[in-house]
């Protein structure tokens, strides 16, 4: 019997014990946020797993995201993707930036080069990509127009954590790269996140903007927020950290079964791993094209939950149709986008998903073909 319900994700914890002694020093040092000894320790381990000289820490991946904007002190529009979570365009909005949506590529879903450039303006100060279920963009094609027309390249890396592309680290590309470290991400610290950054004197700019814009015992020169990861938090990513590795190996399998299943299914699109990265195995998304599959997305979800499976409509609505945002864009500008929303699904996929569940998850699936 399946273990039900069936949730999209469960969140990776350590051993209880191993994080009961990470935390212990807390009751003897009584240091509880504010860069204590775990953060500290946090940022030299995560420097080394994802092969960076520039790391700041946050209390979560979407502040981390508006901190970077307020860093760099950007002004105007940013072309973005409205295939994302809520967190990429809200930080832009947030900031008292302009989004302009670029459609995506219909293969890996992330912001297509060409788009982008079509839309570059006098007004554009950056370019805000998504390695959408880390897949990882064109980097090579969105750096040269950044270059030619000199903008900013601040990757939501939120899906990507641990991918490399022939050995190269996604959290090497661009200006600044975000990454979340919410407790339904490959790597967690609970609630967390993190920027990672070329230039290296961003570093105390960001450590000031997420401590209220403190530079000094008797100084504060910013408007900044409050955005600091605690030690507990830290601690916790110190944990899963050690262990990473192995989750994503467990996630392969689980990965491996689905595809193998699914991938013979006509008109059930897969998202396989580009060539030359070594993914991370965060989602497990499937486009359901009706006309081939022989039923919706929506029929796929509702059987799906009639067995207590829960998939996610992930991404689904568009940025762009989202009520806080009415009047304000047209997502038929975005055919792709629109299209790959209207037929997406993300199916559970999690290290200790048990492959009878993969099987039970598939079987239902294949159950809806007309
Ligand atoms: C999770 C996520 C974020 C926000 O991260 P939090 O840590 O939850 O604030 C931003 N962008 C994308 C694409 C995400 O999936």
């Amino acid at each position: 019997m399946p273990t039900t319900p069936i949730l999209v994700t469960r969140s990776s914890m350590p051993p209880f014990e191993e994080y009961a002694a990470e935390i212990a020093p807390l009751w003897e040092s009584h240091w509880l946020t504010n860069m204590g000894e775990k953060h500290r320790r946090l940022e030299a381990d995560l420097r080394e797993f994802l092969g960076v000289d520039n790391i700041a820490l946050f209390v979560n991946g979407h502040s981390a995201l508006e901190c970077v904007l307020e860093a760099m002190g950007l002004r105007g529009k940013v072309i973005t993707t409205p295939y994302s979570f809520a967190s990429t365009t809200h930080a832009i909005v947030r900031k008292g930036l302009t989004p302009v949506f670029a459609d995506i590529r219909p293969d890996d879903y992330t912001l297509d080069p060409e788009r982008v450039e079509e839309l570059v303006d006098d007004e554009t100060c950056a370019i805000m990509p998504v390695h959408v279920y880390g897949n990882l963009c064109d980097v090579e094609a969105i750096g040269d127009i950044a270059r030619r027309h000199g903008l900013k390249v601040i990757y939501d890396a939120a899906h990507a954590f641990a991918v490399e592309r022939n050995g190269v680290s996604a959290a090497s590309f661009g200006d600044a790269s975000m990454f979340s470290f919410h407790a339904t991400k490959v790597f967690n610290t609970i609630e967390g996140g993190a920027v990672c950054f070329a230039d290296p004197s961003l570093k105390d700019l960001l450590d000031q903007w997420k401590n209220f814009g403190i530079t000094g015992t008797e100084s504060v020169e910013y408007v900044g927020g409050n955005a600091k990861m605690n030690e507990f938090c830290a601690a916790m990513g110190i944990c899963n950290l050690r262990h990473v590795r192995e989750e994503i190996a467990r996630r392969r399998v689980v990965a491996e079964r689905y595809w193998e299943r699914l991938g013979e299914l006509p008109g059930a699109r897969l998202s396989l791993p580009q060539p030359g990265v070594t993914p991370n195995y965060a989602y497990l998304p499937v486009v359901f094209e009706e006309d081939e599959f022989g039923a919706t997305r929506d029929e796929v979800y509702d059987a799906l939950m009639a067995r207590d499976i829960h998939p996610r409509k992930y991404f689904y609505p568009l940025i762009s149709d989202y009520a806080c945002y009415a009047g304000r864009f047209d997502s038929s500008a975005t055919p792709v986008a629109r299209h790959v929303a209207d037929r997406v699904l993300t199916l559970p996929m999690y290290a200790d998903l048990a492959l009878e569940d993969v099987d039970l998850i598939c079987d239902v699936v294949a159950g809806c073909r007309g």
